[in-house]
């Protein structure tokens, strides 16, 4: 008898609805493995709505207008918003935690009204806020995760996830001794603890220490590698573009854009550059009088530039060629409020609402 027959029978035992062999190749194989049967999107919303009910201290608030979102099976996708967007209403409708109020949402094919369970097996899911259980071990928790999805005692692997994500020294020990980056870690693991091809990170680099974010971020980028969709939501444009390969942007619950990392770069192509000399400037050298810059204070040159035409190493040129040292270089970060106000400038950028 093979080994997914027997599976199989344990499986109808416990949940009649999976006695389907593709479905527990899909669920338990690696992601990989299911690759002939999975959807073009790992998660698709068409006309998703969202209005939070009136209470009695608050109006009733839309949280979620009119979002259309196609993500890539196998990207690496983010949905950047700054706070009170929408994201996390996104994510806790695709975790069936919020109900939505209109529109279609399916995940890894699976339509949430239809299929719900399914659709729930077909994702993992780490929530914005760290809630966990300080009375289990790590080890514990993955097990009672595994327990809960169904998952047979000879199919879990909790300690080779716990391993997966730089945990395994930890397995036993209290999870209140744990950093914030552990916990978020921790969380990882429990939402890959039934294999699904989809993972949800909301808001991971909260309250996480730069050494174990980059931890973290190369386990997931290691999960991505082997065939994981993932997802996360940041308001940190840098993370966007340093992780993603397609980024879409929600503002007041709409969504402004969405396209590829670089293509979203471009669309900004605007940067700003400021050098501080080693003496005071009176008048715009002619060798400079080309540039878009302003003198301030008299010692320091501000540049503003679109990357596309030109590039620092002409500007830092140009400043040899005036005969001016610097002392010192500071650039500006893109700032997402500048994505916005680009984007939203922009004709039909619909964030009026
Ligand atoms: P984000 O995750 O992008 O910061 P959220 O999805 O958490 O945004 O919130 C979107 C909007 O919906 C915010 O204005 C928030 O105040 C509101 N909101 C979120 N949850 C609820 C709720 N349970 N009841 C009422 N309003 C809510
Ligand atoms: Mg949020």
């Amino acid at each position: 008898m093979s080994q997914w027959f027997q599976l199989g029978k344990i499986r109808s035992r416990l949940e009649p609805e999976f006695a389907n062999f593709m479905e527990l190749w899909m669920i338990f194989g690696p992601p990989s493995s299911a690759q002939q049967d999975a959807p073009a999107y790992a998660i698709e919303t068409v006309g998703l709505n969202k209005t939070y009910a009136a209470s009695n201290r608050q109006p009733a608030h839309v949280a979620l207008k009119d979002v259309n979102l196609r993500i890539p099976r196998g990207s690496f996708f983010a949905l950047l918003g700054p706070n009170g967007a929408g994201k996390s209403t996104l994510i806790n409708i695709l975790a069936g935690l919020v109900v939505k109020s209109s529109g279609q949402v399916s995940v890894w094919g699976n339509d949430i009204d239809t299929h719900m369970r399914r659709a729930r097996r077909a994702i993992g899911i780490v929530p914005q806020e760290l809630n966990i259980d300080p009375f289990f071990t790590p080890r514990e928790m993955l097990d009672l995760q595994a327990g809960l999805y169904g998952v047979p005692k000879s199919f879990r692997r909790g300690d080779e996830i716990l391993k997966a994500v730089g945990l395994a020294d930890k397995a036993d020990a209290y999870t209140r001794t744990l950093s914030g980056g552990m916990r978020r870690r921790l969380l990882v693991a429990k939402a890959m603890v039934h294999n699904p091809p989809v993972l949800v990170l909301d808001e991971p680099s909260a309250g996480v220490d730069v050494d174990l974010r980059r931890q973290l971020w190369d386990n997931v980028r290691e999960m991505n590698a082997h065939g994981v969709t993932v997802l996360l939501t940041t308001h940190y444009l840098e993370e966007a573009e340093a992780m993603c390969d397609t980024v879409a942007i929600i503002n007041r619950g709409r969504l402004i854009a969405c396209e590829s990392t670089p293509q979203l770069l471009g669309r900004l192509d605007s940067k700003e550059i400021t050098f501080t000399l080693d003496k005071d400037l009176t008048a715009v050298p002619d060798q400079l009088a080309a540039f878009n810059l302003e003198i301030i204070e008299n010692r320091q040159l501000k540049f503003r530039y679109a990357p596309s035409k030109v590039s620092s190493g002409q500007i830092l040129a140009a400043i040899s060629a005036a005969g001016l040292t610097i002392s010192e270089i500071s650039t500006r970060e893109t700032e997402l409020e500048d994505i916005f106000l680009k984007l939203t400038s922009e004709p039909d950028a619909g964030a009026d609402a």
